[in-house]
């Protein structure tokens, strides 16, 4: 009986086992690769940018970036991923040629072995400048083009701050970026972008019939187009509801880049999807929406001179004042080394003694300044020369004497961060520059913010944690590779007119302008 029953079962559990991948393999799974380059990087700052100031994931630590995309996540189950290379680095001067060949050949080197792809994730910022190549998000999309092919579904996942060129518009299929500034919506914008990749591939839609573009002569900086206040408040609101129209797959507004002097820097409106006239509806409603609040764009903080900033930093009554030192603001590409404000504040005379104002400054680097505060140790007395090393066009190197409060080993960006009390002021130094934007920024270095009179940080607008931080904050017109005042930069290659630096501009053609469905010449 038993071998009977061996003899019979074991061949149909092995028929049946042996059916069972078969039908698996008969709803295959898309075959999706992952690339992309973030950087802004300002072409009216000395300073350039190397392969070393990207922070590049290859492979499978590319999921890593990706929380959605996490081994059991929903969205990491719908494809076969094929991961190449992803870079991005804190904003910066113009990326250097070699730098920018290196990164693309290599992420072309890696989606060569995998080939073909139903689909690519194609994850930048939008405004690289490259030495001696107009519009290098263009070019790296036809450099992949050229490598898949045109059957491959593209979606491309862009800032906000960044530039859509017509070449770029063409060559991707789908397109987005974020709707808030500050970003908070970064990480849920980039999986919007793929999952309508997914959506389109799993249903067989593929590439949309659509794609309307709108260029929009206008060219502010960040720090006037925050969505947390008017007007970029209800413009972007107007964003969603658009998107989520029958025959749209996504739509976007682009404020564009102000410090790289291109014909692509203007703002950009585009929608994508299948219907035709809700498309060019939906992409002129919101391009006429931008146009019509132009002149409402303001600085999301009042504005003023260092000199004024610091009277009122000084005489406030409520703690902590928080200073933004905005021209040389290294996120949105400042070289982060100007010792302009620095010098200026050492030279009050409220902060020469210990007794004054206490301030924090965040931050200089300055590598042999470092080198000798560590000699010294905490509690010892440095002497030397900080920043000024790539931008010393408005100050040369600080000269600071005092006591080292604090040392850390190992930021990622920083390396080597110290702090050093001149007067009541407290510097950081750093080995490499770094941005302070979080809480524990400051609190791993021994410093307390809130308790801190006067803050002052090389930002623009607020990140959340220091915004919610302020009693008070005003944004310092200083000078740097990111200037506020556009009209100091003296663009020589942007169109024109453009908005606000030809005023009075006749209204511009706001209608659609479609783009041809990418397919190889
Ligand atoms: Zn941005």
């Amino acid at each position: 009986m038993k071998k009977i029953l061996f003899i019979v079962v074991v061949p149909v559990l092995a028929f049946l086992l042996s059916c069972a991948p078969v039908k698996k393999q008969s709803k295959e799974l898309p075959r999706v690769a992952i690339c992309g380059l973030a950087i802004e990087s300002s072409t009216f700052s000395p300073a350039q940018s190397g392969v070393e100031a990207f922070r590049t994931r290859r492979g499978d630590e590319v999921f890593t970036y990706y929380p959605f995309l996490s081994p059991d996540s929903v969205d990491r189950n719908r494809a076969l991923w094929f991961p190449a290379l992803r870079g991005h680095a804190i904003p910066g001067g113009i990326v250097t040629r070699e730098a920018y060949e290196s990164l693309v050949n290599e992420t072309l080197e890696m989606l060569k072995k995998n080939l073909p792809y139903d689909g690519i994730f194609f994850d930048i910022h939008g405004a690289m400048s490259v030495v001696g190549l107009d519009d290098p998000e263009g070019d790296f999309i036809i450099r992949i083009r050229e490598v898949v092919g045109w059957e491959t579904v593209i979606s491309t996942s862009m800032d906000l701050h960044g530039n859509v060129s017509w070449r770029l518009a063409e060559n991707t299929d789908l397109i987005t970026c974020y709707r808030l500034a500050p970003h908070e919506d970064a990480l849920e914008s980039k999986q919007r972008a793929l999952e309508n990749l997914l959506d389109r591939l799993e249903s067989g839609k593929g590439k949309p019939a659509y794609k309307a573009w709108i260029p929009v002569p206008i060219l502010l900086p960040g720090e006037k187009t925050s969505t947390r206040i008017e007007p970029g408040k209800s413009l972007y609101a107007k964003v969603a509801p658009v998107a989520a129209r029958d025959g749209i797959t996504d739509a976007a507004i682009w404020i564009g880049y102000a410090w790289a002097d291109e014909p692509r820097n203007q703002g950009v409106v585009m929608v994508t999807g299948d219907d035709k006239d809700v498309v060019t509806c939906g992409a002129e409603e919101l391009a006429t929406a931008f146009w019509k609040v132009r002149d409402e764009f303001e600085f999301v903080a009042p504005v003023a001179p260092l000199n004024e900033c610091l009277d009122m930093a000084v005489s406030a009554t409520e703690h902590p004042f928080i200073i933004s030192d905005m021209g040389d603001n290294p996120t949105a590409g400042g070289a982060g080394d100007v010792t302009w404000t620095l010098t200026e504040i050492l030279a009050r005379p409220e902060f020469k003694t210990e007794k004054g104002p206490s301030l924090i400054y965040a931050s200089i680097p300055g590598p042999d300044f470092v080198e000798k505060a560590v000699e010294a140790g905490v509690g010892g007395k440095v002497t030397g020369f900080a920043g000024a090393a790539v931008d010393a066009r408005f100050a040369p190197p600080v000269h600071l004497t005092g006591v080292v409060k604090a040392i850390e080993y190992g930021d990622e960006a920083a390396e080597t961060e110290v702090v050093v009390q001149v007067g009541s002021v407290k510097v950081i130094v750093t080995k490499n520059r770094k941005p302070y934007h979080y809480e524990k920024d400051f609190t791993r270095l021994g410093l307390n913010p809130r308790e801190t009179d006067i803050v002052v940080v090389k930002i623009g607008y607020l990140v959340p944690e220091l915004y919610d931080m302020r009693a008070g904050w005003i944004m310092a017109q200083t000078p740097g590779g990111v200037d506020q005042d556009l009209e100091r930069l003296g663009y020589k290659r942007i169109n024109r007119p453009m908005y606000p630096l030809d005023k009075d501009m006749a209204d511009p053609d706001l209608k659609a302008r479609l783009v041809p469905v990418s397919a190889g010449k």
